[in-house]
């Protein structure tokens, strides 16, 4: 074939009244199609595909562009804090809460006693601390920052040793390793013990003139078995205080109740047990166990508290009055239940309320399930499932649930797998064991009408008769 001339490529206008997009911005779309057409020109030789093929790659191309708008999907893979799915859902007072706040004007930073400035975030700071036994609480944009603004804060350039165990210098997801957040922060590693054993008087063999604090992380989504020992929090509270040194604690995931006494999954820490314990300051994420929105909370004595407001940083890290607004719900909801009689966690916080919900009933919706897709070119079956918590809480457990296996009949795993995740509304399972699966414990029950439709959209490209698209 003859290289073609450059100027037989069509026009950008020609192409987008061809495309006719509307569901994303004009110049979103002339900037794809303006990329697409330069990565043309610049292939030798230079072949342009038919109008109509052109029109159609780029199609493809949008299509991918504004799938990767932000927008929900339905959680099928059993994970309940899914990190990747935008970990714990809000609470629909939560919800609520964020839509009013975001529609008008708020007290945010407005005393509305007085009439003059107010602190932002003084409210729901206050409740955190009395939910959290502790004295004083601030907030940041996540747990990532509330442990950066504590280290900034409390290491000086003559006392920048930070002492933490070999053991706890983990990294946690993606981006996050602890020893560089100690770098970053001004902060010298002082690292004692050996991977897995780290006693008392290592910390204490460690203490001199330059140290900062003592630092205690949560290991999170790595977990150690076998010859391990770690001195209790006690003892650690007691030696920072023997030599003036602040306890600081990074627990991770917020867990406000006893999450072992819901679910067959193991204990996992709770800040409550580390200022009982005598920790000075806890840190840890209110969208993993807390079910609230994205950001960092820090508890613990309140002069340290009132440090790290003052801070410079803190002003950089603040949180938004969208979080303010969803968070103070979602304490408020914990402070509601836990003074209620049986004192209960509270039930409309969705992922503790997933957990907890008995395998009986997703066998029942599972079934409901089998029946909608029984017409289908496909081998559906009841599966048994292993739901997690997730968001790097409790690794090892596994919570007894109920999946929903297709085997499609003419389309393979993967190809199933694809057009269920770029369907409406996207669908996120996994295959296992030669079937893809749904793990019905991570799905509400108001999406299963729709993860229906989306399993017959895809298998059959019609949805089932009656049913809401
Ligand atoms: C998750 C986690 C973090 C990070 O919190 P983000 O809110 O994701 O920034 C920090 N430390 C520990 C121990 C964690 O488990």
């Amino acid at each position: 074939m003859n290289a073609a001339s450059p100027r037989a490529i069509p026009s950008v206008d020609k192409l987008l009244s061809a495309l006719d997009v509307t569901a994303i911005p004009r110049s979103v779309v002339t900037r794809s199609v303006r990329e697409h057409l330069d990565e043309l020109r610049r292939t030798t030789p230079l072949e342009i595909p038919p109008f109509d093929v052109l029109v159609a790659q780029l199609r493809t191309k949008l299509t991918a562009l504004q799938r990767s708008r932000l927008q929900p999907v339905i959680n099928a893979t059993g994970i309940l804090a899914h990190t990747n799915l935008g970990r714990s859902p809000l609470s629909p007072s939560a919800a609520t809460a964020v839509y009013d706040a975001a529609r008008g004007y708020s007290n945010l930073e407005f005393d509305l006693e007085s009439g003059e400035r107010g602190r932002r975030g003084a409210y729901v700071e206050s409740a955190l601390a009395l939910l959290c036994e502790s004295e004083d609480a601030t907030l940041v944009n996540n747990g990532a920052a509330a442990l950066a603004l504590i280290l900034r804060n409390l290491v000086r350039p003559a006392r920048n040793e930070v002492v933490i165990s070999r053991g706890e210098l983990v990294q946690i997801g993606g981006g996050f390793r602890i020893p560089d957040i100690l770098e970053t922060s001004g902060a010298r590693l002082r690292e004692i013990g050996t991977t897995n054993r780290t006693t008392l008087d290592d910390y204490r063999g460690a203490i001199g003139e330059r140290t900062a604090l003592l630092l205690k992380v949560h290991r999170s989504n790595f977990f150690m078995e076998g010859f391990v020992e770690s001195p209790a929090h006690a003892g650690l509270a007691a030696l920072a205080r023997e030599h003036s040194l602040p306890f600081v604690e990074d627990l991770g995931s917020g867990a406000l109740v006893d999450i072992a006494t819901l679910a067959p999954v193991n204990h996992e820490p709770q800040p409550q047990e580390s200022i009982r314990a005598g920790a000075d300051v806890v840190c840890f994420s209110a969208d993993k166990l807390l079910g609230g929105p994205q950001a960092g909370v820090i508890i613990g004595r309140t002069s340290l508290i009132q440090g790290f407001r003052r801070d410079p940083l803190f002003r950089a890290l603040r949180c938004d009055k969208l979080i303010i607004a969803a968070l103070q719900a979602t304490v408020e909801a914990y402070l509601h239940s836990l003074a209620s009689r049986d004192s209960k966690p509270p039930g409309d916080i969705p992922v503790l309320a997933m957990m907890q919900i008995p395998v009986s009933e997703l066998e029942q919706r599972a079934d409901r399930m089998l029946t909608a897709l029984a017409s289908l070119p496909s081998k559906c079956e009841i599966g048994t499932g292993r739901s997690q918590v997730g968001g790097g809480v409790c690794p090892r457990s596994f919570i007894p649930s109920v999946t929903v296996r297709i085997r499609p009949n003419s389309i393979s795993l993967d190809d199933f797998a694809a057009r269920l995740r770029r369907g409406a509304p996207p669908v996120i399972g996994f295959i296992s064991e030669d079937s893809f699966q749904l793990d019905l414990r991570s799905v509400p029950p108001s999406q299963d009408a729709e993860l229906i439709s989306a399993i017959h959209a895809t298998l059959m490209k019609e949805p089932p008769e009656g049913r809401d698209p």
